[in-house]
């Protein structure tokens, strides 16, 4: 009960939609997720992924969830780390990026979070 990089905000539950190739995150205040994978995959947080992207600056973007990925992702395999991240091992043998709570909420594609998104970034 030490690690919280946003008290209080944490998924319920996670389910992986293998044939809807999408990961669905239902979160404690009532929000509900749906991301798909590919984009998931390419928004990889890691140093490796981040710093061997064309988009990468030292900020990663929100945006880039909304980006056409490159090829099909497929995921082997979810790990909830502690309390804070989940860590998703993907059929390309990569699994160093541990998406945490926050940053999953922060490149939610749905119409709400996009528009706060906008509200915030002046
Ligand atoms: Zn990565
Ligand atoms: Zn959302």
């Amino acid at each position: 009960m030490t690690t919280h990089h946003v008290p209080g905000l944490k998924p319920t539950n996670i389910i992986l939609h293998r044939q809807n190739h999408q990961l669905k995150i239902e979160w404690n205040d009532g929000h509900t997720s749906f991301y798909d994978l590919n984009a998931l995959r390419e928004a990889c947080p890691c140093a490796t992924c981040r710093g061997g992207h064309e988009f990468m600056g030292a900020e990663h973007d929100p945006d880039l969830i909304a980006l056409t990925p490159s090829r099909a992702y497929s995921v082997v395999n979810l790990n909830v780390a502690g309390t804070y991240a989940l860590q998703i091992e993907w059929d390309d043998h990569h699994s160093a990026g541990f998406y945490t709570w926050e940053y999953l909420r922060r490149i939610c594609p749905c119409e709400n979070c996009q528009a706060l998104r906008g509200a915030d970034s002046e």
